[in-house]
């Protein structure tokens, strides 16, 4: 597979010229046409592999989707992962400004972790319009303890969303997450 197979528009090809990568990775290879597809996906894979992309670039297409974009409230894609050092490390690829109505959620403290939950609660953060969900290495999150947060936030989105897990490993307690938030996922493993 080469970049060309994506189908990508000329704009996200311009980010990914701009990248020099002279070829996608194979969870690229894998995970870009599902996420595209708007099924739901599991991904197995380890960082280095290329995973972040594979969530970003076909979120950066969703959003573009979008045609209210300019006059709803709220995000329309949320990536929740285990510490803001990879926070700043997903926003990279979205550059271009198109991260500009993406939710990036920080979940290295627990009080960031909280917050968010509570500006849910409070309505102050409306997750009303999230329909692409991912969540990066949840076996990280799961062993900081925010198993919890992972699932009031999947509740909290509505049912009919994309949603993307991605974790190193796929022990059972990942497994039984993918069975509560994931719709008949296709997995894929690096
Ligand atoms: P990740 O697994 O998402 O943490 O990505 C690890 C590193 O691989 C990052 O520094 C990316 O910039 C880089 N990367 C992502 N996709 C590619 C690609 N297709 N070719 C070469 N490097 C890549």
């Amino acid at each position: 597979t080469s970049f060309a197979h994506f189908g990508f528009d000329e704009q996200l090809m311009h980010i990914i010229r701009k990248s020099e990568y002279t070829q996608p990775t194979p969870i690229q290879c894998q995970g870009v046409p599902i996420a595209l597809s708007g099924r739901d996906m599991i991904g197995i894979a380890k960082t280095g592999s290329g995973k972040t992309a594979a969530f970003i670039w076909p979120m950066l297409v969703h959003i573009m989707d979008q045609k209210e974009l300019e006059t709803g409230e709220g995000p329309i894609a949320v990536i929740v992962c285990p510490t803001r050092e990879l926070c700043q490390q997903v926003r990279q690829p979205g550059r271009d400004g198109s991260m500009r109505s993406v939710s990036v959620l920080g979940k290295g403290q627990r009080l960031l972790c909280g917050r968010l939950i509570d500006h849910v609660k409070k309505k102050a953060t409306s997750l009303q319009r999230v329909t692409y969900l991912v969540f990066d290495e949840a076996d990280r999150m799961f062993d900081m303890g925010f198993e919890y947060q992972v699932r009031s936030i999947a509740s909290h989105v509505r049912p009919d969303r994309q949603t993307l897990l991605f974790s190193a490993t796929f022990r059972k307690k990942i497994e039984r997450l993918a069975r509560d938030i994931l719709v008949d996922p296709i997995r894929v493993v690096q």
